[in-house]
């Protein structure tokens, strides 16, 4: 039902309402959902999985990174730590910005009861 997530269940006290959780269901505190009314567990199981999926980007990239330095550049010995701290420094960007924009991504699709 539309617009069930929302719905306030009791007063408790003048300190907040018992609210749910609109992607998990769980009651909650009023003042323990974010905006969007998300509870404090869906928002860490969100960011773990946006984790997840930042770090396979970099791994992707940096793969792919790699492989065209080893076989298009063919970089001497001299100049190998350079390359391998490119490789490094465009994983480790390529999985924080994986994982912002993954996690945002879930925050925007999110459906009130999906996981
Ligand atoms: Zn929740």
């Amino acid at each position: 039902m539309v617009g069930e997530g929302v719905g306030v269940s009791g007063a408790t006290g003048g300190s907040g309402l018992d609210l749910h959780c609109s992607r998990c269901r769980r009651v909650c505190r009023g003042n323990e959902l974010d905006r969007l009314l998300w509870c404090e567990g869906c928002i860490a199981r969100a960011k773990a999985r946006a984790k997840r999926v930042g770090w396979m980007c970099g791994v992707v990239l940096a793969a792919g990174l790699g492989a065209w330095i080893h076989f298009v550049q063919k970089p001497s010995a001299a100049l190998l730590g350079g390359w391998i701290g490119i490789v490094l420094a465009a994983f480790w960007l390529c999985a924080r910005a994986g994982t912002e924009l993954w996690y945002g991504v879930l925050r925007i699709r999110h459906r009130p009861g999906g996981q």
